[in-house]
Order: C-alpha cells, then structure tokens, then sequence
C-alpha cells in the first residue's frame, strides 16, 4: 500500500510555482495576484482563505484578503465582484463559500469574470473543462488529478466509482476521468445519496473517489483488494481532549480500507493541501494568460 502523500507533493507544486516566480522577478516582470474574498466568520472558511493568502505569501504571489462583514448586502458583494473585474492588478481571485444565506451564491459566482475565475466555478469554465477546452479547472478535482499523475496511478479503462455529486467536486472528478489522457480513460460510475446499493457498485470499484462528508462512510467490507482510495472528506468533529476543540477526519475508515488498498490519501494531508497549490496554478495560468492578452 502506497500513501497518496498530498503534502509532498502540494510542496513541489508550490517549490515549482516558487521557482518560476524567482524567474519572473528577476526578468521584472509582474508576479501573480491572488485575491480573496470571505463574507462573514465562518470557522472553516477563515482557516481556509487564511491558509491559501499564507500560501500566496511563501511562493512569492502577491494577494489580497477582503473580509466583508456578515451583514454584507448581496449588492455589495457584487460591487466588490465588478470591482475585481476590473483592477488590472489581480489575475484571479476567489469567492469564499459558502455565503451566508441571505445572498444568492449562483448570482456572485456568475458576476465573476471567468477570466480570473481561478476556481473555475463559473458556467463557461465549468463548460469548456467537460468540452476539453483550455479552462480553469476547479481546484479539488484539479489536486486530485494531479495526484493521480505525480503517483503514475494506472486509471486506464480502469473502473472509478465516485460518491458524491457536488458542483466543485464529484461531478467535474467524474467528467475529468472519464476524459482522454493521463490520470483518466477511466470508466466512471457517479454515486449520491439516491443510489440504490452504493457497496454493491464501490466493491467492483479499481478507484473510489468519497466526496460526501460523512465520517467512516467507506468501511472495509465495502472495497475489494488493490482499490485506490482518494478521500476528498474534511468533517470536524467535535472533541474537547483537543486544544482546537475538534478534530479532522475523511468519509474512509482509513485503519481498516488501508489494508485492502493499493494507494490510499490520508486525511489531512491528502487532497486538501492539493487543492490549494492547484489554485495557486490556476492562478499562475491566468498571470500567464492575461499577460499574453495584454501584449
Ligand atoms: P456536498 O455539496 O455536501 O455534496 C455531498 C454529496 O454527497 C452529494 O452529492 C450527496 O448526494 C452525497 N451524499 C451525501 N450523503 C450520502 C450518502 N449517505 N450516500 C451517498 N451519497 C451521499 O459536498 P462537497 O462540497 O462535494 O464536499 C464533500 C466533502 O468533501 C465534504 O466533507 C467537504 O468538506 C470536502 N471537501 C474537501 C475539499 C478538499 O480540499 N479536500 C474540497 C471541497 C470539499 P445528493 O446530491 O443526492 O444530496
């Protein structure tokens, strides 16, 4: 059994991206301008963009943090957006989810300029990523590819089965294996919480990719022998033995499916840290691609 190591690897992402930077510098030219937006104080999400702006920061991007009170009225944030859209300086930027409840998410993500929509949640990148066109791809199923590449995971006419059919993750993961080329040529069976008998489908699985949030979801006897595992999972749960007050965990009982698997992402450490490098190259791209526009 292999670990699926997305730490190592976000880490030579990153090491990668920093090194082109160095070179940008150098030639004085601009470096990649991340910003992102966040609405409200939730735990989760402060983490979150807290840990992509630090990321910025180490690999040389420049990046801005808008943190918008909870209150923020939905014509605000889309004065912020089209503000966004128009400061020449930023190359992409995020909007930070989930919004609170009184704003309509689809309506923001629409406002967003796909051209600096590094997390390619906008319709036209969502588009032409099925339609294998240059795009952004969202950055979780972005991570998870990656990860595939970097490890040589054969996923050739192999079969995947993918729980969970979310707009950032399970759905594009499903398209983008089931695409040509490395990383994919996968047969691709697409589970949510209609499915009639997910075990019966996850044990004819050679790849399993849980993105459903439920702790200890997969179990042993669900999988067969050889599986590879990609765990996209993050709940918090609840424990006061530790100092943050919860801890961790994925939708895999790692200790037990471990044993079975041929490769396996452990949580944390598996594709949350490919997530953020992925929207630094998202972001890079669009550095690369506004700059080319531009001359
Ligand atoms: P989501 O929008 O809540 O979608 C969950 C999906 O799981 C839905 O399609 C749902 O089916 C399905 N589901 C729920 N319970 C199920 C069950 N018992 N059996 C089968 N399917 C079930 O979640 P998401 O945004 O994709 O996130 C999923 C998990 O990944 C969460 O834990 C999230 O924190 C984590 N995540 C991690 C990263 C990362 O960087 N590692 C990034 C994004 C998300 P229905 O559609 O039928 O409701």
């Amino acid at each position: 059994m292999e670990i699926l190591d997305g730490k190592k690897i976000s880490n030579q992402i990153k090491d990668e991206i920093a090194v082109e930077v160095t070179q940008l510098k150098e030639r004085g030219e601009k470096v990649p301008h991340l910003a992102a937006v966040l609405v409200g104080n939730d735990g989760a999400s402060l983490t979150y963009v807290g840990s992509k702006v630090r990321s910025c920061k180490k690999i040389g991007f420049e990046s801005t943090l808008i943190h918008l009170p909870e209150e923020t009225t939905e014509d605000e944030l889309l004065s912020q957006v089209a503000a966004l859209n128009s400061n020449a300086d930023i190359d992409g930027y995020i909007v930070q989810l989930p919004l609170p409840e009184h704003i309509d998410e689809q309506k923001v993500l629409m406002a967003v300029d796909p051209d600096k929509d590094v997390d390619g949640f906008h319709p036209t990148n969502f588009g032409k990523m099925a339609l294998d066109m240059k795009s952004f791809i969202p950055a979780t199923p972005f991570g998870i590819m990656e990860l595939l590449r970097r490890y040589d995971v054969d996923t050739e006419g192999k079969h995947t089965v993918v729980i969970g059919r979310s707009h950032i993750v399970g759905r594009p993961i499903s398209i983008l294996m089931s695409q040509k080329g490395k990383a994919a040529n996968s047969t691709v069976t697409l589970t949510h919480s209609r499915t009639k008998d997910i075990k019966e489908l996850t044990l004819q699985a050679d790849i399993i990719v849980s993105a459903l949030g439920v702790p200890n979801f997969l179990k042993a006897d669900m999988v067969k022998e050889g599986v590879a595992i990609i765990d996209v999972g993050i709940t918090r749960v609840p424990d006061e033995t530790r100092e943050r007050g919860y801890y961790i965990t994925g939708d895999v009982d790692f200790e037990a499916v471990s044993k079975k698997a041929s490769y396996i992402t452990p949580v944390p450490g598996g594709v949350g840290p490919m997530t953020i490098a992925m929207l630094l190259k998202n972001t890079l791209l669009a550095r690369e691609r506004h700059q080319s526009t531009n001359n």
